[in-house]
């Protein structure tokens, strides 16, 4: 307790000193902004209005082109895209870069892909505003693990399957030093993001912990786009699933019951046909 109150006695200090030294005398507010999985119509309404009224747009490459397109003209856009194998701003630049224009006077919408507070390092982002003296406003947005449940007709609990859903980091950083014991299985169901270069180690972690060879899997590729595509498998045959069929980023992978109720998939595909 006393420890924790010391640590906000000294970001409070270092906040004001921070912006004493801010040349301008407004400081404006960085909105960490879900921008969801793709579809501008899975944005939530403050979402829309910030972005419409946006003056300075920094996002990210999940970020879907309609969403973007949406900013008003004029509205200075900063990509900061990132990829698994292609750092174009390092994190801690992205936040230096969001602490500059917000004391130079700036509100900044900061767009992520899903939602700021689910593997979006928007957490990060926050903790060097609030260190700088900046004000902070999160808007969630609908996860990746929403919007591929809601488009692949996946439920992730359901009273007869999955009383219980965790979501998972899957890329190769520490996938090893990772404990999942006990976090899929029978009645529980796993949500992966990030996972599709490991999908093979993963397969192998799972089983190793006692998982079924058989247990039913998922992967969602580009969730709630047009492009979706939803392949089903058993956990053994999880990597060729997604070597054979060329599974790229976004995808996200789904383990448990839940993801083997295909039938619910072709059943509202064949309603929608005769409607
Ligand atoms: N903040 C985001 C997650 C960012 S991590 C959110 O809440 O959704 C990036 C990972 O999210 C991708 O590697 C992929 O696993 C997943 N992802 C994001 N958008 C997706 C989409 N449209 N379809 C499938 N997976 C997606």
């Amino acid at each position: 307790m006393g420890g924790k109150a010391f640590s906000l006695v000294t970001w409070l200090a270092r906040a004001h000193l921070a912006r004493m030294s801010n040349p301008s005398s407004r400081v404006g507010t960085v909105f960490l902004v879900g921008a969801g999985p793709g579809d501008p119509d899975l944005l939530t309404l403050r979402a829309a209005r910030l972005v419409m009224n946006a003056r300075v747009l920094v996002h990210d490459g999940l970020v879907d082109p309609a969403i973007l397109a949406m900013a008003p003209k004029g509205c200075r856009m900063i990509s900061v895209a990132k990829q698994r194998s292609r750092h174009t701003m390092r994190q801690e630049e992205i936040n230096a870069l969001l602490v500059r224009e917000a004391l130079a006077g700036n509100d900044v919408v900061r767009l992520k892909g899903g939602d700021p507070f689910v593997f979006g390092r928007g957490g990060e982002e926050a903790e060097d505003c609030f260190a700088a003296g900046v004000p902070v406003q999160v808007v969630p947005g609908i996860s990746a693990a929403m919007g591929a449940a809601a488009s692949a007709m996946i439920p992730l609990t359901h009273r007869d399957a999955a009383s219980i859903v965790s979501f998972v980091a899957g890329q190769c950083k520490g996938l090893t030093d990772q404990n999942w014991a006990g976090l899929a299985g029978v009645g529980r169901t796993l949500v992966i993001y990030m996972g599709v270069a490991t999908s093979d180690a993963i397969a192998e972690k799972l089983m190793a912990d006692g998982l079924a060879p058989d247990m039913p899997v998922a992967v969602i590729e580009n969730a709630a786009r047009p492009q979706m595509r939803v392949l089903r498998g058993t956990l053994a045959a999880l990597g060729p699933l997604v070597s054979d069929n060329k599974v790229k980023s976004p995808a996200l992978i789904v383990i448990g019951e839940v993801a083997g109720r295909g039938d619910m998939m072709e059943l509202k595909q064949v309603l929608e046909a005769v409607q």
